[in-house]
């Protein structure tokens, strides 16, 4: 109130301005320079701008000398400032050097419908605004670097750590991550300016829908000229039903009065992303250390929502639908499918298959988002390699790095093997403490089959009905699924094959009653003088149709095992690194430990990598004298990628979010099933689930199951189907599908199964 008082006396002596009241504006704690606004007595406004600090102050002369220097070009107002009965456009006020600014009626554009004429003109003035800071040169503006400045966004990588929610702060990652990749090398090559620099929706005042004014120089800086555009667009695409088609007349009208290069154009969205992220990572480090200032965090919100929105749109349609607003042509990319095609047609062999009737070429991914090649985005529901999402920048970072490092193989000595190995390790059960690396599933089937058959000495081994265990001769020869299947020889004569103990339309009621049966087979077996090296299986049979092995089942056989010294090999490929939510393992919530685990798949979030992990006495039984190598296997750099992924599961909480979005989902597909006679079945554990579709006959429907992944494919959501009949849709996203995807895919089945969609 004192200095309230001191101004009024101020502002009358130097000014002679009369002042009715006085009110202090909020401010951004990054500054300490402190607003009033000022209403004269004659009615006219002012704002009183204090600079407490020395180098606010010199910032504050510049921004003064710059809006001196540019208003008479410019159709619009910015603020200028008064001068003092001495001449003078600062005075000492008892809180610091101090200015006074004419005010600018209006309303902020925040407020406001931003109709397409209003963004058009904004696009206009910032285009207007840029010609005129053209011939502008402060060394004081070049010099600064400040964390606001897009082209600086890379400053932000160290505050990721303040987002507290998973969800935003991999999507921050992720886009900062675009920005440093495939942005921030090419700007300092592009055309740069004096820009304002925060065309944010407080600095643009509006009046009768008309642009009025561009106020708050203060974040001013030496910058590519298409951040100007790259900020202003930001905001104005907050709060937007379609934030990209809506942006469009803004660009448009800077592009009309301030033509963009291309390549300037196609650095946009990054660098709109880049401002977000910004924006966030800025309001979480402020929440984190206390600060509540409702101007600070004012954008928190509509910038998250923007940011979830921009991960589900195809980042091309972005590129086409800006590179078009600033007149320039996008281009098809129809030749490119066809040229694919024609490859794969004349130069490989049509065993390689594809999925959906139209084939979904895919130019992008991230997290549980698939880009194709015309602009579409899908939910995937059905990838269960890119196991903590597609494309997680702490994946893609470590890979990346550790490749201009080192990648080297297991005849050297390096730290990422034996760091992994530990890690690993961590997650089993003491007994299961050794690890061979591996680079596929399929030679992981491989090398535990052969530590099997060493370890007993014997040829034959067991394995389950509809197992699928790789794509080698051994594995091959492993997997009813294939052997049984289209194609296949039919058993191999050393395999002893046992019934999937499965509940729904199985043969038994209980786990018990299979592992009797199964008991039963061996022992025919050994009776004839056969007995198998090891059984393998899977504990939820993923390509037998997403089965779960009845509970009790491995319980109950495992001592016969045990008995007769049959190995039990538990093949995780598919259930392993927490999907099932609140096992890590399948063969922990069967309550076993196995004798060799098989690992691979989800391993390294699409990095080519697995093992093979088995007991002390089984690796001491392996070491024959022969050699075991593999090229890639346990290289530095796979070693890597494996550890990036534990990383992100831990710092993720994704086991977590697998149980809890698992069971969402479940329950919602179970309501469906109450109403839609054509799910037969809805089963499994976490986000490792299956929905079995029946005819009224109770006969597989293979048909419906078609149509509806063929549907939903159209609708943008990628599903797919397995077990023997191909009539269980098989669900196992990426472990950071959300409650609200499962929403979505519930609600998509809903429509296609009520003939609706
Ligand atoms: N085991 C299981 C259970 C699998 O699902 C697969 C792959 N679908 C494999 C092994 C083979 O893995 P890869 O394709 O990496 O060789």
């Amino acid at each position: 109130m004192i200095l309230q008082m001191a101004a009024i006396n101020e502002l009358k002596e130097h000014y002679n301005i009369d002042v009715s009241e006085l009110k202090k504006l909020p401010g951004d704690v990054d500054y300490r320079n402190i607003k009033y606004e000022v209403a004269a007595k004659e009615g006219e406004k002012y704002i009183l701008k204090i600079f407490p600090d020395k180098d606010e102050l010199d910032l504050a002369i510049e921004e003064t000398w710059l809006c001196n220097r540019i208003a008479p070009l410019l159709s619009f107002k910015v603020p200028l400032t008064l001068t003092c009965k001495n001449d003078e456009l600062f005075f000492s006020s008892s809180e610091g050097p101090a200015k006074i600014l004419h005010f600018i009626e209006g309303d902020f554009i925040m407020n406001v419908e931003q109709t397409p004429a209003l963004l058009y003109e904004l696009g206009e003035k910032t285009g207007e605004m840029l010609h005129a800071l053209k011939g502008i040169n402060s060394p004081l503006i070049r010099s600064r670097k400040i964390f606001w400045d897009i082209q600086n966004a890379e400053l932000s990588f160290n505050r990721l750590q303040f987002i507290r929610e998973d969800e935003t702060r991999r999507k921050v990652h992720y886009f900062l991550d675009r920005f440093s990749q495939f942005v921030a090398p090419k700007l300092r090559f592009m055309r740069h300016s004096i820009i304002h620099g925060d065309l944010n929706d407080h600095n643009i005042l509006v009046k009768d829908g008309r642009v009025e004014g561009f106020i708050d120089f203060g974040d001013s800086t030496y910058s590519p000229v298409v951040s100007e555009l790259a900020v202003a667009c930001a905001y104005m695409m907050m709060d937007k039903s379609d934030p990209v088609e809506d942006v469009l007349p803004l660009i448009n009208g800077f592009c009309r009065v301030y033509p963009l290069e291309r390549e300037e154009i196609e650095a946009l969205p990054e660098m709109v992303a880049a401002r977000l992220c910004i924006s966030l990572c800025n309001s979480a480090e402020k929440r984190d250390s206390g600060v509540d200032n409702e101007y600070v965090l004012i954008s928190e919100e509509p910038a998250r929502e923007l940011i979830d929105k921009l991960i589900e749109i195809n980042p091309l349609r972005i590129k086409e639908r800006f590179l078009e607003a600033g007149g320039f042509d996008f281009g098809s990319m129809r030749n490119r499918r066809e040229r694919i095609l024609s490859v794969r047609k004349k130069n490989t062999g049509s065993s390689l298959s594809l999925t959906y009737r139209k084939p979904v070429y895919m130019t992008g991914a991230a997290f549980q988002y698939m880009y194709d090649e015309n602009g579409s985005a899908f939910l995937d529901t059905c990838n269960n390699i890119p196991h903590v999402g597609h494309c997680h920048p702490v994946v893609s970072e470590a890979v990346s790095k550790q490749s201009r490092i080192l990648n080297t193989n297991t005849r050297y000595l390096y730290d990422t093997m034996a760091d992994y190995i530990e890690r690993l390790l961590e997650y089993f059960p003491p007994g299961l403490d050794r690890v061979f690396m591996v680079n596929s599933g399929s030679a992981a089937t491989d090398l535990a089959v052969r530590m099997a058959q060493t370890f007993s000495g014997r040829g034959h081994m067991a394995v389950m009905e509809h197992g699928y265990h790789g794509n080698t001769l051994t594995a091959i020869n492993m997997s009813s699924y294939k052997f049984d299947g289209k194609g296949g020889g039919g058993k191999p004569h050393n395999v002893i094959k046992l019934p999937l103990p499965k509940l729904f339309r199985g043969k038994y009621a209980t786990g018990e009653e299979y592992a009797e049966e199964a008991k039963a087979i061996l022992e025919e077996g050994k009776q004839k003088g056969v007995m198998p090296a090891g059984l393998i299986a899977e504990t939820v049979s993923g390509c037998g149709g997403q089965v779960p092995v009845a509970p009790g089942y491995f319980k109950i056989l495992q001592p016969y095992l045990k008995e007769n010294e049959i190995l039990t090999v538990i093949d995780e490929v598919q259930t392993g690194f927490g999907r099932l939510g609140e096992y890590f393992w399948g063969f922990g919530m069967h309550g076993i430990i196995p004798d060799i685990v098989i690992l691979g798949k989800p391993m390294g979030n699409g990095f080519p990598v697995a093992a093979v992990v088995t007991t002390g006495e089984v690796s001491a039984a392996f070491n024959t004298g022969m050699e075991f190598f593999s090229s890639f296997g346990g290289s530095t750099l796979s070693c890597k990628a494996a550890g990036a992924v534990l990383d992100v599961i831990e710092a993720e909480n994704l086991r977590g979010n697998a149980g809890k979005v698992g069971t969402f989902l479940k329950g919602e597909l179970l309501k469906l099933q109450k109403i839609h006679h054509v799910i037969a079945d809805v089963r499994g554990e976490g986000l490792f689930l299956g929905v079995e579709l029946e005819d009224e006959k109770g006969n597989p429907d293979t048909k419906t199951s078609s149509l509806l992944i063929n549907r939903l494919r159209d609708k943008n959501v990628l599903a797919s189907t397995d077990g023997p009949f191909n009539n269980v849709i098989k669900i196992k996203p990426p472990m950071c599908f959300t409650e609200k995807n499962a929403a979505h895919f519930a609600g998509m089945l809903d429509e296609f199964f009520s003939g609706s969609g």
